[in-house]
This record gives structure tokens, sequence and C-alpha cells, in this order.
């Protein structure tokens, strides 16, 4: 069987987007996935909530908002690499109190946010239409985050996985890795459903699934697998083009042709894929109340995918405390499409030995967890 400097387990846009950098420098990389590579990856909103999604201070927030500034360039650079065009939309978000009980929270964050960029600004309720005009007058206010765009989630998994295979990655698609190869407590390839494959860098890349992978390793990534259902509604007049973020996680973010996409219902610890007719109606209800011209919209489609969630919520990022040449990267839990481009940058980094990089990963570094756990035993 074949031999690649690095093997990278799950291709979603995770470990497309760390195929790319790596291949891009160099080394030869095989990707494998258990199906059809990206499975939250094609689910996803695309929101990119580097400022929506932090209320205070948090160690992820820097490298969200690089991530964020990074779009505009991926854009362009994904389109050449691989002919696929991601959809960046600017038209911003607004995040919305729906009724005065969520009205002190958000303006809890808008202090935060406002304090760090003066572009960020409140809405009073009469003023949230003329911002976006199909939203309701009936909130009790908004933020509004300019710099908060959106991409079609699928089309950046797709855009990624091309560029990888165009930058000469292999991609073994429904091929799982089933075991990680160890001798003498250092890598040596994986063993997939095809046979073995041979190399002394693998990497975790396999999402909600990473935290079951590799099952006889003494450390597993502690991930919580988290449901979400979406549904996508068809507008054939008037149509909003900012995303709307209700307090309560419900959002509506507008894509071509009038395609609102609404998301997202929350099971954590579930793997199911059904889609139920109590999520699905507690999101349109919610969506509606402020956006009532969705009403008017045509059922297009539904569908879910499975978020993947760290036990403290940051992303699990390096290496793996006792398996020399081991890696993990995941657990990107509501922001994986955010946080794509940095990842990968990062690794490619960080694999290649950059020592300020290592730096920038430490508060997600899988140790964190080893030193809980023995001061635990303490
Ligand atoms: C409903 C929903 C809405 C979301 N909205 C947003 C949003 O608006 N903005 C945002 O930034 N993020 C959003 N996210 C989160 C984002 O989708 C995820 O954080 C991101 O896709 C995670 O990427 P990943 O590559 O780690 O996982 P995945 O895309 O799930 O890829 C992991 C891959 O590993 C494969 N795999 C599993 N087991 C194995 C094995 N044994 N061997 C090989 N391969 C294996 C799987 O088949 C899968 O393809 C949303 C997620 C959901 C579910």
């Amino acid at each position: 069987m074949r031999r690649y400097d690095v093997i990278i387990a799950g291709g979603g846009v995770i470990g497309c987007s760390i195929a790319y950098r790596l291949a891009k420098s160099g080394l030869s990389v095989a990707v494998f996935d258990a199906g059809t590579a990206g499975k939250a990856s094609i689910a996803a909103g695309g929101m990119l909530g580097a400022q929506n999604e932090f209320e205070y201070e948090n160690p992820l927030m820097n490298i969200a908002l690089e991530s964020r500034a990074m779009f505009p360039d991926l854009r362009d650079e994904l389109f050449e690499e691989s002919g696929v065009d991601i959809e960046l939309r600017k038209a911003g978000l607004l995040k919305v109190a729906a009724t005065a009980d969520d009205k002190p929270a958000l303006l809890k964050q808008y202090a935060f946010l406002s304090g760090k960029d003066a572009s960020v600004k409140w809405l009073e309720p009469d003023d949230v239409p003329s911002v976006e005009s199909c939203m309701s007058i009936e909130t009790a206010g908004a933020i509004y985050l300019e710099k908060d765009n959106q991409v079609k989630a699928p089309l950046l998994a797709r855009a990624f996985l091309q560029a990888a295979v165009n930058a000469g990655v292999h991609v073994y698609e429904r091929e799982a890795v089933i075991r990680v190869v160890v001798e003498a407590n250092t890598v040596c390839g994986v063993q997939t459903t095809r046979g073995v494959f041979h190399s002394d860098r693998v990497i975790n890349a396999a999402g909600a699934w990473s935290g079951t992978l590799f099952a006889e390793a003494d450390f597993m990534p502690p991930i919580i697998p988290v449901k979400g259902e979406c549904i996508s509604v068809k507008l054939s007049e008037a149509a909003p083009v900012k995303t709307v973020f209700a307090v309560d996680g419900c959002y509506i973010v507008p894509k071509r042709n009038k395609e609102m996409l609404i998301g997202a219902t929350s099971y954590p610890g579930s793997f199911d894929s059904s889609v139920t007719a109590g999520g699905i109606r507690s999101l349109l209800n919610r969506a509606a109340r402020l956006l009532p011209v969705l009403d008017e919209g045509i059922i297009d489609r539904t569908w879910t995918g499975v978020r993947p969630q760290s036990s403290d919520g940051l992303p699990i990022i390096g290496a793996h405390p006792s398996i020399k040449g081991l890696s993990i990267c995941t657990g990107h839990y509501r922001n994986g499409i955010l946080l794509s481009p940095v990842t990968g940058v990062l690794m490619e980094r960080y694999l290649n030995g950059c020592e300020k990089t290592a730096a920038v990963l430490a508060p997600f570094s899988p140790f964190r967890f080893q030193t809980k756990k023995e001061e635990l035993l303490v």
C-alpha cells in the first residue's frame, strides 16, 4: 500500500482545508472519508459569525476574526484553484432580541462588541426595518454586525475538496479509517476498509465522529455530537438580504435566488439524521415572527447535520498527548465554516514546525484535558 507524508481522517471543510494547504507546501497527502466528504460541512448555514458568536473575551475570538477576514481573498483563490464559487455575500448580520426578555443579554453583547469595533451598531425597534426592510417592527431591538457575512457552505466544502485534489491530494471517499497503526507509541499509518496506508503523520479531523475514532488510544478527544435540523424556503417577491439571527439561536440566511436557509435545532448527544415535525414547526414559528414574509414562501427542502462540540466548547487542535505523529483537529462546533480557512493555514504551519503557530494554538491543545484529568486524580 502507498506511503504519504500526511494522512487525514475526515474530508469535511476542516480536513480538506488542511489537506489543501499541506499539498501546497509540497507534502504528499491522502484524505480518507467514511462516506462522501463533509457531513456537517454541507449541512451548515454558512454564517461567518466572528462577532455574533462572542459575548465576552474568548481565546477563539482572535482567530475567528482572522479567519473571517481571509474570506474575500479565499473566494478568489478557491475559484482559481477549483472553479467553484463559494458565493460570499457581504450583507452583514442582524442579531435580534425577539422579545423584551432577550434585550438585556443583547445589550450586554453590544457593549462588549462595540467597545472593540465602532462599526457595531445598536438599532432600536423602529430602526430595524430601515436596515432590513423585510424585518418585523415588533422586536425589542437588534445589533447590526456589518462584517459578519456568509458563504454557501456546501460550495465551500466542495471548493476545498476540489482545490485539494487539484493540488495533488489523494481523496478516498467511502473508505473509513478503522484504526491508527501505532508501534512504540509512534504512528506508522492507518488501517482503512481497503487496507493499510503508511505515514508517520496522521490527523484526526473526523468532526463529530472524531471522539470515537482510534478507540484503542488512551486519550480520545472529548467530542459531543450535536444534531441540528434546517429547512429552506423559497420566496418570490420581497426577500431579505441580511442574515437575521435571534437571541434564541434561530436564524435565517438569505442565499441566491431568494432561498432562505432557516436553522437550526440543537440536540446534544444525537447522531440521528431524521427531520422531526416539531423541530421544523419550531424553526418556522420563530423565523416568521421576525420575518413575516416567510409565511408566503414555498418549502424547498429539509435536512440535518451533526456539529462536533468539545466538552469545553473550544476546538481541539494539536498533538495527541501520548502518540507521536498523531494530531487532532476537531471540535469546531457551530463555527467550522467560519474557522476553516485559518485552521488550514495554522495546521500547515504547525506541522511544518513553526513555533510561533504552536503558541497561537496553545489554548486549543489536547493536553488541556490531560491536565484536568491529572488534577482530578491528585
Ligand atoms: C445545522 C448546522 C448549521 C451550521 N451552521 C454553521 C454556520 O452557519 N457557520 C459555521 O461556521 N459553522 C456552522 N456549522 C458548523 C460546521 O458545519 C462544522 O463546525 C464543520 O462543518 C465541521 O467540519 P468538519 O470537517 O470537522 O466535520 P464534517 O464536515 O462532519 O467532516 C467530518 C468527516 O469525517 C468523516 N468520518 C467520520 N468517521 C470517519 C472515519 N472513521 N474515517 C474517515 N472519515 C470519517 C465523515 O464522513 C465526515 O465527512 C453548522 C453545523 C450544522 C450541523
